[in-house]
């Protein structure tokens, strides 16, 4: 690895982490604020950030992605609350990702698009398992950017997107309404048809089905062995938003040998 190519790593990864610590300003009030009427940039901006617990106000020295949590021990510095490992595990995953959109695509503005992507999926996802809710102030503006990113063919051509976006809805939309005549209460939420059909428009139709087959067989997977540790009661519901990220990103770096593993063994 050269110098150049050192010092771009670097900052990906320092610019991740400012994203990050904004992604928990966002993952912690866009839900509380579903009542609002004020704009999002309002209440994500003002007051600013302060213990939930005791409501001391956070100076710079509480707010270094990471390390504040680290030096802290997980604790306010005032009330000794514990603070949630949502807040770390948010920063170094969204460090993660334009470190590794710079390995896959290189500094190119596909680099910059898919990183909003990912920053996206990772607020939608941890949002979900905190508040079972999956905003529509996120997940709508991601089917709008997705079709605008694609009508530049960032990730998939144009057509693909937009029947990607259309069947990712009316399929799950379908399955929801039969899920709910099975179970006879709502199993999928009218939040997770839109951002399935987001991952249509950002993915291609093509991909809708290995997206759902991940998230299906991972989901399952995590909410029975939640289930039988006790973990999880019978009737909790399990997010799936997060399942549907974890598919898109796994869609997203490994499609294309998805795709002919597919092909090479269910030929249709
Ligand atoms: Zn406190």
């Amino acid at each position: 690895m050269g110098g150049t190519e050192a010092i771009h790593f670097f900052l990906a990864g320092i610019l991740g982490l400012l994203v990050g610590s904004f992604l928990n300003v966002v993952i912690h009030r866009v839900p509380r604020s579903s009542r609002s009427t004020a704009p999002a940039i309002n209440y994500l901006l003002v007051p600013r950030s302060a213990c939930p617990a005791c409501g001391n106000g956070l100076g710079w020295s509480q707010l270094i992605p990471v390390l504040s949590y680290i030096f802290q021990r997980g604790r306010c510095v005032v009330c000794k609350a514990g603070i949630s490992p949502r807040y770390p595990i948010v920063e170094l995953a969204a460090a993660g990702v334009p470190i590794y959109a710079l390995i896959c695509y290189e500094a190119t503005m596909a680099a910059v698009v898919v990183s909003v992507l990912m920053w996206l999926m990772i607020a939608i996802a941890a949002i979900d398992l905190e508040n079972l809710i999956v905003p529509d102030c996120l997940v709508v503006p991601l089917i709008a950017a997705g079709l605008l990113a694609n009508a530049f063919g960032i990730i998939v051509e144009a057509d693909k997107a937009i029947f990607g976006a259309v069947v990712g809805f009316m399929s799950f939309w379908l399955m929801a309404r039969v899920a709910r005549e099975f179970i006879g209460r709502p199993a999928l939420g009218g939040g997770d048809v839109k951002f399935f059909a987001a991952l249509g428009a950002w993915f291609g139709w093509q991909a809708l089905a290995p997206i759902l087959l991940i998230a299906s067989v991972t989901g399952l997977g995590v909410g029975l062995s939640l289930r039988f540790t006790g973990r999880l009661g019978p009737e909790a519901p399990i997010p799936f938003a997060p399942f549907l990220a974890f598919g898109g990103a796994v869609t997203l770096f490994f499609g294309e040998a998805l795709t002919s593993w597919l092909i090479t063994f269910h030929p249709f």
